[in-house]
């Protein structure tokens, strides 16, 4: 059964890392250690929309994001084109708890990456699935959003701002 793992949280020094380049080796052996459900599993108990293995402690570039009803996993990605149109919205992150903030980020773009069974996949995204891509892609390389954010306020529990 998949376990929920903990969530490191800010000021934590590994959430400051860059996360390193997963190998098919490595990708073979998460998979068989059910690190890859947990992770996912970990994502959903915290509510979140989307998470970073780093999120967890583990400094492999993967990468778990809610796009409707459907959960995907994202190994080594990269946004390889934003749109030149950016918006501002408001986001949360599971390792940034009790504040949201606004950030501009370009309104779409497209991930590469590889899939759990180490197949090339090109997603282009828009609006929140977007955002996500880019905030959690961000966190592979040590990002925070309150790092980009113009506005960064206490989280109002009336209102669903995505935890990313
Ligand atoms: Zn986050």
């Amino acid at each position: 059964m998949p376990k929920s793992l903990p969530v490191l949280v800010n000021p934590h020094p590994l959430l400051r890392q860059r996360a390193q380049e997963v190998t098919s080796e490595t990708l073979a052996q998460l998979r068989r250690e059910g690190f890859i459900d947990d992770l996912v599993k970990t994502m959903q108990v915290e509510d979140g929309v989307g998470i970073a293995a780093i999120q967890v402690g583990y400094l492999h570039r993967i990468i778990v994001v809610q796009e409707g009803m459907r959960v995907r996993v994202y190994i080594n990605p990269t946004i390889s084109s934003r749109s030149l149109r950016r918006e501002s919205d408001v986001e949360g992150c599971l390792s940034v708890p009790g504040v949201v903030g606004t950030v501009r980020r370009a309104r779409s773009c497209t991930l590469k990456a590889l899939d759990v069974d180490g197949k090339l996949v090109v997603r282009k995204a828009r609006g929140l699935v977007a955002r996500i891509y880019q905030h959690e892609v961000d966190h592979l390389d040590g990002v925070l959003f309150i790092d980009r954010a113009e506005r960064v306020v206490a989280y109002d529990p009336q209102k669903e701002t995505p935890k990313v």
